[in-house]
């Protein structure tokens, strides 16, 4: 599929009149409105999601946009500019997971149809079928969470146009993220956590949502980075390596066994780093797998308390530095989920004067976060320009960040 190359993010209105256009042209009439959700970004709390720990992610600017409109039968049409001109069609009657008597739908359609599939099953249905036209500019498979995006736009305008009345609580739409994250482990196969529907769903303008994956329960916390007169630099490395989801796999294999093995259901339950390194000599894999998670909610933990006790200056910038640094040397040594690429990049951004920089996401390959000086946005870009390229190869895209609202549940003009 055809990446998105330019890494800015488009209006609002111009992503609802790109979807409606699009819709208008492969339909031949008009759709019943335009719902959107956003690809995130996660600040701190790497591959703990899945272990019952705390994340902490921004909803971006990237959007997925969605023109949708019911249809009296069960059939679903959907198109995608970045996938094919030609309109796919799929049968809500047919459809259904993996390893299950029906069909599973074919790549993308998969994050779409699957969601109306996951609320049937979960009590919402029958529901009609539906056309659809989506236009995202979120970046695809760099680690932004555009499957999560049209997962989550899709979720909204079903519940919308079915009048299921689920995304106006913040209850409803924890059901909202259930269908979403089904339709992606069920349906399209990606055994991911919850983190990238709950942060598309639930994140609040200039808030991160500080997320807890015991009970999925979620705060918004205020996110001003500027009143520091800091950025949060998000760095596409343009990496992608193909052992990424058979290594996820064996992550979460080895976090389950370790739990196992130390007695406790989820890793988070691990209160004594140094009695569980014990209870796990001879294991050393698993010990260092289990050390990045337990340091890692610890880490995620301070800097959540730490952006409550006030602007990120002074000490509590060097704090929060700190963390960000150690979650990466973390991913990269214990956890061993980064790269070539995201490590030339977050030592790049750190000799340009990053305070912290960390990969973000599942790893081999995607996105870096970097916090900075407003003042080192330039210099730091620069430096990655003329170091990136050269030790690596790819051409890096490199955007600002600040905090975005989650899903739009009211239609957008059209
Ligand atoms: P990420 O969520 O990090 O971008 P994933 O591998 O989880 O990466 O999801 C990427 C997949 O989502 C793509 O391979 C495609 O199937 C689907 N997808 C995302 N955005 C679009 C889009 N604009 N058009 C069609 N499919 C998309
Ligand atoms: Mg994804």
């Amino acid at each position: 599929m055809a990446r998105i190359i330019r890494a800015e993010a488009v209006s609002p209105e111009e992503g609802a009149f790109n979807a409606r256009e699009l819709f208008i042209q492969a339909f031949g009439y008009e759709p019943e409105g335009v719902w959107s959700a956003p690809g995130r970004v996660n600040v701190i709390g790497e591959h703990v999601d899945y272990n019952g720990g705390p994340c902490l992610p921004i909803a971006l600017p990237h959007r997925a946009y969605l023109a949708l409109a019911p249809r009296a039968d069960r059939a679903v049409r959907l198109i995608s500019p970045q996938t094919a001109d030609a309109i796919d069609d799929l049968d809500l009657d047919s459809i259904g997971p993996w390893g299950g008597p029906r069909q599973v739908p074919s790549h993308w359609t998969a994050y779409i149809a699957g969601v109306a599939w996951a609320l049937e099953r979960d009590g919402h249905g029958p529901l009609p079928g539906f056309d659809a036209a989506l236009w995202s500019c979120v970046p695809v498979g760099g680690g932004l969470s555009s499957s999560a995006a049209l997962e989550c736009a899709t979720a909204v305008a079903v519940d919308e146009v079915c009048g299921l009345g689920l995304a106006g609580s913040d209850e409803g739409r924890r059901l909202l993220v259930d269908a979403a994250r089904a339709a992606e482990n069920e349906i399209a196969g990606a055994n991911t956590g919850g983190l990238d529907q709950t942060a598309s769903m639930r994140c609040r303008a200039g808030h991160a949502l500080a997320l807890d994956c015991r009970d999925m329960s979620a705060e918004p916390i205020p996110f001003d980075l500027a009143s520091s007169g800091l950025e949060l630099l998000v760095i596409d490395t343009r990496a992608k390596h193909s052992l990424a989801d058979g290594q996820y796999g064996q992550r979460r294999a080895d976090c389950e066994e370790a739990a196992r093995l130390l007695g406790v259901g989820q890793l988070v339950e691990v209160s004594d780093l140094d009695a569980a390194m014990s209870a796990l000599e001879g294991h050393e894999r698993l010990a260092r797998r289990t050390r990045h998670v337990v340091s890692e909610i610890a880490r995620t933990r301070a800097f959540i308390e730490l952006m409550g006790e006030g602007p990120l200056e002074g000490e509590r910038l060097d704090v929060a530095a700190l963390l960000l640094d150690d979650s990466h040397d973390s991913l990269r040594d214990d956890y061993e989920v980064s790269c070539a690429e995201l490590d030339v990049a977050v030592a790049a951004a750190r000799a340009a004067g990053a305070h912290g920089a960390r990969m973000t996401g599942g790893g081999f390959g995607g996105c870096i976060v970097a916090l900075l000086p407003h003042h080192l946005v330039e210099p730091v870009k620069q430096h990655l320009a003329a170091n990136y390229q050269a030790r690596t190869g790819l051409k890096e895209e490199v955007f600002v960040c600040t905090a975005h609202e989650g899903v739009s549940v009211a239609k957008e003009a059209v």
